[in-house]
């Protein structure tokens, strides 16, 4: 079974796609990390993102990998542990540009796909429902109130050891989520078979809940 969620930036995508992971027992993509990976080596390199050719060649010189149990997973970086660095501020301002142009996206959706063939997962990002796993049993795409998925993300960035303000994390969120709806190569977008899932004043473990048991009730669909 596929289940791809979607959703804006900090719509609680990766908290709960990697809960509902962990309780289904499946495998657990995130494509936006794969993005910030990209983003993370392309900066490292001084390469702009209108530089095709050098952009293809530091795709396919990339080795992007997962290791961990969710929430515990980490990421890779040609063998260089980048989980926190690629969720900085330096690679959360560019991802939505390093991200857009063909030759990252037809590289990275292959990969994904590859990643996906032969096993039960929950995927997260932007276009999962759309272009990477369409035939996807269940699709979720997460919205949220600016103002709740700011405070989600200042909660994030805590973390990491960043302070901003509200009105900058609202301004941040926005404008990602303007460019990440815009592009011309499968933007963020609901797919026209996604369930809207307004998580605005729910807790994590109600949106866990929510989809688990979609799921199951899909599991039990299929066995009758
Ligand atoms: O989900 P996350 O915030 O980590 O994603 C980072 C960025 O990667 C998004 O803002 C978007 O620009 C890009 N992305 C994408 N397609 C995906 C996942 C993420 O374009 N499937």
């Amino acid at each position: 079974m596929i289940i791809a969620i979607d959703g804006p930036a900090g719509s609680g995508k990766s908290s709960t796609a990697k809960a509902v992971a962990r309780r289904l027992n499946i495998t657990y993509l995130d494509t936006g990390a794969m993005y910030r990976v990209i983003t993370l080596a392309a900066l490292r390199k001084n390469i702009v993102s209108t530089d095709d050719t050098a952009l293809a060649e530091l795709v396919a010189a990339t080795k992007i990998s997962f290791t961990g149990v969710p929430p515990a997973t980490r990421v890779w970086m040609n063998g260089e542990d980048v989980s926190d660095e690629i969720r900085g501020e330096k690679v959360t301002a560019r991802v939505s540009e390093y991200c857009a142009p063909a030759v990252v996206r037809n590289a990275l959706v292959e990969e994904q796909r590859r990643i996906g063939s032969g096993c039960s997962l929950v995927c997260e990002g932007r276009d999962i429902g759309t272009t990477v796993f369409p035939q996807a049993e269940l699709k979720v795409f997460m919205v949220a109130s600016v103002v709740e998925r700011a405070v989600r993300r200042k909660k994030d960035f805590e973390k990491l050891g960043i302070t901003k303000t509200d009105h900058e994390l609202m301004a941040d969120l926005e404008e990602r989520d303007r460019k990440d709806a815009s592009r011309s190569l499968s933007p963020l977008a609901k797919a026209d078979d996604a369930i809207e899932l307004d998580t605005t004043g729910m807790t994590l473990e109600q949106q866990i809940d929510w989809i688990v048991e979609r799921a199951e009730q899909l599991v039990v669909n299929e066995r009758n």
